[in-house]
């Protein structure tokens, strides 16, 4: 397979390149500004331009909206996780309630696609957690039996039931859950943009480097301008210590997938012509591996403390 490595990522290469995109070129005034248009910043500008419709909102990005890790992740919607530190019974309660909100976070992004006729290689095909390690079987028995002391559908399968259904022997052991959605993380982010409402104003590759409250108004500045706004929403993941707020409560990491060209018919074939497929890692830093709706191979599997906007 021919070797692609490049900076683009994968998801975005495959949709028509954007061109109406607007850049701050001068001081302007607004009610409130999002700093940050990835998922969490569209979702916000959409919420508040619905229970502030006559509000001044703008959205402004360091880089094109919705392409940081919005674009870039490996388009898993889950409804239950593993790994995560609230797996021990004694930490039940904590658990049942993260799963709460990811239902709410499922129902919110079905009922967007829904209302907008959203194409995002949306499917609720369920996902496998798997190792490659026969040890790990202790594991999955326990994270099944607290999946199904929780009531989450869910079947224990060992290498020849996995070789089967993803078309590799590499698993020794899993756990599949039906519930959870596999998408193009890309195509999602693209329609929130396309989508933004009439009294969003959306200002790109435009990166706040600082700002201050003086008396009832806060001024924001890119490298040329100054926003004045009433109100600040910072929706900027792991850069906000960069923004001096709670400067110890998140970093950025970098973490790297790639994504082949689609399998030909043949190398389809050979594999035995699975269905679209996703593995989340047993084991914590683990990779995530899909097989896509239009037969790609995803593999997720470094992760590395970098940011890409500031030196330190
Ligand atoms: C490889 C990978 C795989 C992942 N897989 C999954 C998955 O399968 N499922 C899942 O649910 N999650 C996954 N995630 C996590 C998911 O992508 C993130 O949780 C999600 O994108 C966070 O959205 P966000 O809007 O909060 O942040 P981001 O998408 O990071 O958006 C923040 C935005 O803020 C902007 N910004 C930062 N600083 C400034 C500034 N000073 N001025 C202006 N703009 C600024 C950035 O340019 C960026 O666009 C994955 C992440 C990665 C990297």
């Amino acid at each position: 397979m021919d070797l692609i490595n490049n900076n683009f990522c994968g998801w975005t290469r495959q949709l028509p390149e954007r061109s109406n995109f607007k850049l701050l070129d001068q001081d302007i005034y607004c009610d409130y500004l999002i700093v940050g248009a990835g998922y969490t910043g569209l979702s916000a500008a959409r919420k508040l331009s619905d229970i502030m419709k006559d509000k001044k909102i703008i959205l402004i990005d360091a880089q094109l909206a919705g392409e940081g890790g919005s674009s870039r992740n490996s388009g898993y919607l889950v409804d239950t996780t593993l790994n995560d530190g609230f797996t021990s019974n004694s930490d039940k309660e904590n658990y049942v309630k993260k799963t709460k909100i990811y239902h709410l976070g499922i129902e919110a992004v079905r009922k967007f696609i829904k209302e907008y006729q959203v194409d995002c290689d949306w499917n609720e095909c369920g996902k496998y957690f798997a190792s490659s390690k026969e040890q790990d079987e202790t594991k999955a028995q326990s994270f099944s039996k607290l999946l199904n002391s929780l009531g989450f559908k869910n079947k224990i399968l060992f290498n020849k039931e996995l070789t089967e259904k993803l078309g590799t022997p590499f698993y020794k052991i899993g756990v599949f859950t039906s519930g959870g959605i596999l998408l193009n993380p890309g195509k999602l982010a693209r329609a929130m943009v396309d989508t933004l409402p009439d009294n969003v104003k959306l200002y790109e590759n435009s990166q706040i480097y600082n700002w201050k409250k003086i008396n009832n108004k806060i001024e924001c500045f890119t490298k040329k301008h100054k926003i004045t706004t009433k109100k600040i929403i910072f929706c900027t993941n792991g850069f906000l210590k960069y923004l001096n707020v709670k400067k110890n409560y998140s970093f950025p990491i970098t973490l790297t997938a790639s994504l082949t060209r689609k399998l030909t018919d043949k190398e389809f074939k050979d594999i035995g012509s699975p269905k679209e497929w996703g593995v989340l890692p047993i084991r914590p830093m683990g990779a995530t591996i899909r097989m896509t709706k239009d037969r790609r191979i995803l593999i997720r599997n470094t992760a590395e403390l970098r940011n890409p906007f500031f030196n330190e």
